[in-house]
């Protein structure tokens, strides 16, 4: 049996492939177009592991992804190739429609027809599973309650209504054409091999370069987050026993503003890596310009996860943020790879100028 994975090269993918092969006989098919944030060296653990079929390629590329399918007879896709940063939709939304909503139809046209060629078991059993972000219910209020499966969606971000647009269209292939599908609606992840240009990474990064840690606005946006080993396995229940045509929020109980999170990695930091003069880290915050039509608010309301897959996280934010600052300062190696010239000129245009 065969799982189809994609952008299986990026932050979660991987560690989803990681874990799914640390836990199952099952083989992947990993399909990614190693875009900025997809790196081979998320999945080095996996050379020559024959169970692992890495695939240069876009998920744009209907005729690829069916060759794939016909191939490897996958018992399920998960789909997680997207472009996946808000700041660089707004710079540039065209690259996130390409790929997050004609990527994503193109796949679900490639998968239907895969689907509907099965015969006997293989045909109910097939599940395709799309993971979504929390982001596309919009924002909240301090006082509302958190997002349910029933909050209708209000995407105020380019990336967000991308993902929103996605979602519309694999919940239309199960309607319209009975695919079994599965969505999921997460909050922030954070962990080891997440992009540098996310809050976490990016203030670490920041920190130990002695460069401004900015905030946005006042700092007080408040968002939810969850350690990336306790989404991939939420997501494993999902496939599990997810029903298809349902929607499952996953969260982390974990509401932090910006400003708290990056006070608590320069405690950390100060613990683990403290600076020659002694002063602490959070000496570098600078506050900056808010990002336009930033959300106030994001929390998750997991209960559907709890109480009919029995779900809860199970790392609490400081351990889980102990553990990332811990990893980004033993892995010099994977951020010295990963922070090209490109990547210094999008910091550059983003924080310096202002
Ligand atoms: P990421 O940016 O780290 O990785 C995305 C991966 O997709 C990369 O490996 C990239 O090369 C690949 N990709 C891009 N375009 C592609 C294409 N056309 N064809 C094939 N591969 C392509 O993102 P991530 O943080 O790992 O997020 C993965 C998924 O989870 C995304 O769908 C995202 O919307 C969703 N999500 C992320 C978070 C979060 O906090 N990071 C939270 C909830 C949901």
């Amino acid at each position: 049996m065969t799982l189809l994975v994609t952008g299986g090269a990026g932050f979660i993918g991987s560690r989803f492939v990681l874990d799914w092969l640390a836990c199952h006989q099952e083989s992947v098919v990993n399909l990614d177009a190693l875009a900025y944030a997809g790196n081979p060296m998320n999945l080095a653990a996996l050379d020559g592991d024959p169970r692992h079929r890495f695939v240069h390629g876009s998920v744009n590329d209907g005729a690829l992804v069916a060759a794939l399918l016909a191939e490897h007879r996958p018992r399920a896709v998960l789909h997680f190739a997207a472009e996946s940063h808000v700041d660089r939709s707004l710079a540039g939304p065209g690259a996130f429609v390409a790929t997050n909503v004609d990527g994503t139809f193109a796949l679900l046209e490639a998968v239907r027809a895969y689907w509907q060629r099965l015969s006997g078991p293989a045909k109910p059993a097939f599940r395709y599973l799309q993971v979504s972000t929390d982001e596309v219910y919009g924002t909240l209020g301090p006082l509302d309650p958190a997002f349910t499966e029933a909050t209708p969606f209000a995407p105020n971000s380019p990336y967000a209504a991308s993902k929103a647009a996605a979602d519309l269209l694999a919940r239309a292939w199960h309607r319209s054409y009975g695919l079994p599908v599965l969505i999921t609606h997460c909050s922030n992840n954070y962990g080891p091999h997440q992009f540098p240009e996310k809050l976490i990474p990016l203030t670490i990064e920041r920190a130990l370069e002695g460069a401004p840690l900015p905030v946005y606005g006042d700092g007080l946006q408040v968002r939810d987050w969850l350690y990336v080993d306790d989404h991939c396995e939420a997501l494993r229940r999902v496939l599990a026993e997810g029903v298809p045509g349902r929607s499952y929020n996953i969260g982390g109980n974990a509401e932090h503003t910006n400003l708290d999170v990056v006070h608590r990695i320069c405690a950390l930091l100060d613990a683990q890596r403290p600076r020659a003069d002694g002063v602490s880290y959070r000496a570098q915050i600078a506050f900056v310009a808010d990002r336009p039509g930033h959300d106030r608010r994001y929390a998750i309301d997991a209960s559907r996860m709890a109480t009919e897959l029995g779900w809860v996280p199970g790392t609490a934010f400081d351990d889980g943020l102990a553990r990332t600052v811990a990893w980004y300062l033993s892995r010099r190696d994977w951020v010295d790879a990963v922070k090209d010239g490109r990547y210094r000129d999008w910091v550059a245009s983003q924080y310096e100028a202002r």
